[in-house]
């Protein structure tokens, strides 16, 4: 057994640790970065934002390819040179074109790729950063030691004057079914399937499930959604919810809501999942090839020796904090283990601000302003508060809408579905919240974002100039209807 000695050690690698760890050495410190996965990066980089990116990503290319370029003009014919053509029972004719197939090996191989790039890019930026990379699984000792255990068994104890928890999340399991990632799978296995199903069942209609069920029903696999709410992706805005549903009805996608899963059973091929209507009570009986659990995420504490240092987790097991300070003066706590939204980006604004606290600075997040997006095709974006929100706390508001239909990037690239809408205050028109469902809604958004970040008004983008002709001139022109004064609806 080593001792070693950091000024601050963090526990757990992924965007809310490595940022810590690389903005502490910046600020000067001694720091050394605890994983138990071989490779750094998380949840985010391993099992999550970006292989589940660069699948939706070559889906929708193969989507395209299938169902819109022939559209659009675009043809494979089957022989070279000229294109075949076949006489129709009405007397014309059509060409015969090859459609795609997908190669399921090389489309994880490039993921793996991806993967592999950036999760290597953070162990060269801790090398640059002069972090110490350990890998092992941390577990408090006491407030200034921590015990990692290797792969192998080994053990060491690590002494710091500071620590960080940044264990992130895992898949919450449904209680009674067994994940075996091939037939039954977690949005781990929904990574990795090696052949496209012809049904998959997806319960839970929230980001990760739509998002996975989008891949899979790209490359042709039948999807339906099992959720026991009433509608899809239940903390949006209402509006965008039901916008959003009927999109992805339109590419294939059944919902089952007000519907609950009684069971999931293995089959001899496939599986059954036995549902309820939660509005009568009536059972029946589904079946699938794959099922897919994306229900949530649950937070990493077990086996970090929490009680040796006396902090406790809150009723749904996460740590709370106070200014991402733990109940311990010296441990700090961020990312999907502590409360707030369970996104990469607000671990990593957390991994900064953290940093800056230790090192005696004001590091700061704004959780009032953190954008949230599913990629699906169009794109859901979202800042701020919603409508029923706004409502609820009794706060006087106007609404900005704006549709992608009368948006000329949008029609020029066939991509129109879709609408901007913002939110602002009645009296200063300072704006509340922004609503996006289109292509490229992701980016898009953040002008809203930077905006609010400003404390920023409707008015202020409003007489912002916008680039002709880009998706960002639909925020503009919802910028001008909330003084209702849009000029191209
Ligand atoms: C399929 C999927 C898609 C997603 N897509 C997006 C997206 O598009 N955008 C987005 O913002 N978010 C997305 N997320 C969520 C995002 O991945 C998480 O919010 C983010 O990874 C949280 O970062 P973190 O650093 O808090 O934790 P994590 O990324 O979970 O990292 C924690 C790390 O701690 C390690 N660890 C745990 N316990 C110990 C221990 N005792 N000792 C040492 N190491 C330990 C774990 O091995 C892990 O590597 C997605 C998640 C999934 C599953």
């Amino acid at each position: 057994m080593t001792q070693q000695n950091f000024d601050v050690v963090v526990i757990g690698g992924g965007p809310g640790g490595y940022v810590a760890a690389i903005r502490a050495a910046q600020l000067g410190m001694k720091v050394a970065c605890v994983e138990k996965r071989k490779n750094l990066g998380g949840t985010c980089l391993n099992v999550g934002c970006i292989p589940s990116k660069a699948l939706l990503e070559i889906s929708h290319k193969f989507h395209d390819a299938g169902h819109q370029f022939e559209k659009l003009g675009i043809m494979f014919p089957l022989s070279r040179g000229s294109e075949s053509t076949r006489q129709r029972d009405d007397g014309g004719s059509e060409n015969l074109v090859s459609k795609p197939k997908i190669d399921v090996k090389k489309l994880l191989e490039n993921k793996n790729e991806i993967i592999a790039g950036l999760t290597g890019g953070i162990a060269g930026l801790f090398k640059k950063n002069k972090v110490t990379a350990i890998e092992g699984a941390g577990k408090f000792l006491n407030k200034n030691e921590i015990e990692v255990t290797k792969t192998d068994g080994s053990k060491e104890k690590i002494s710091a004057k500071n620590f960080i928890i940044a264990t992130g999340s895992e898949v919450t399991k449904l209680p009674g079914v067994e994940i075996d990632e091939k037939i039954i799978v977690s949005s781990t296995g929904a990574l990795e399937l090696e052949t496209v199903p012809q049904k998959m069942i997806v319960i839970g209609a929230g980001v990760i499930g739509l998002e996975l069920g989008s891949v899979w029903g790209r490359f042709g696999a039948e999807i339906e959604v099992v959720e026991y709410l009433d509608k899809i992706t239940p903390t949006m805005d209402a509006e965008v919810s039901r916008n959003f549903q009927r999109i992805l009805e339109k590419q294939g996608f059944k919902f089952r809501l007000s519907t609950k899963v009684v069971s999931v059973s293995r089959e001899k091929s496939g599986a059954k999942v036995e549902v309820e209507s939660v509005a009568d009570g009536k059972k029946e009986i589904l079946s699938a090839d794959v099922v897919l659990v994306a229900i949530g995420r649950r937070p990493n504490t077990e086996n970090l020796g929490l009680e040796n240092v006396g902090i406790k987790t809150n009723a749904r097991g996460f740590i709370e904090n106070n200014h991402l300070r733990t109940s311990v003066e010296n441990i700090f706590v961020i990312g999907d283990v502590t409360t707030g939204a369970m996104l990469a980006h607000k671990a990593e604004d957390e991994g900064m601000a953290v940093a800056e606290i230790i090192a005696g600075q004001k590091g700061h997040v704004n959780y009032d302003v953190i954008p949230s997006v599913i990629y699906t095709h169009p794109e859901v974006a979202c800042v701020g508060k919603t409508e029923e929100e706004l409502k609820a706390a009794g706060i006087s508001y106007k609404v900005g809408k704006f549709s992608m239909m009368a948006n000329s990037r949008a029609r020029a690239t066939f991509d129109d579905q879709g609408f901007v809408k913002i939110l602002a205050d009645t009296k200063s028109d300072r704006i509340l919240g922004a609503h996006i469902i289109a292509r490229d809604a992701g980016n898009t958004i953040h002008e809203v974002v930077v905006a609010m970040e400003f404390g920023g008004s409707a008015e202020d983008i409003a007489r912002t100039c916008h680039a002709h002709p880009t998706y960002n001139e639909a925020v503009k022109e919802a910028a001008l209807a909330v003084d209702k004064r849009a000029i191209h609806s």
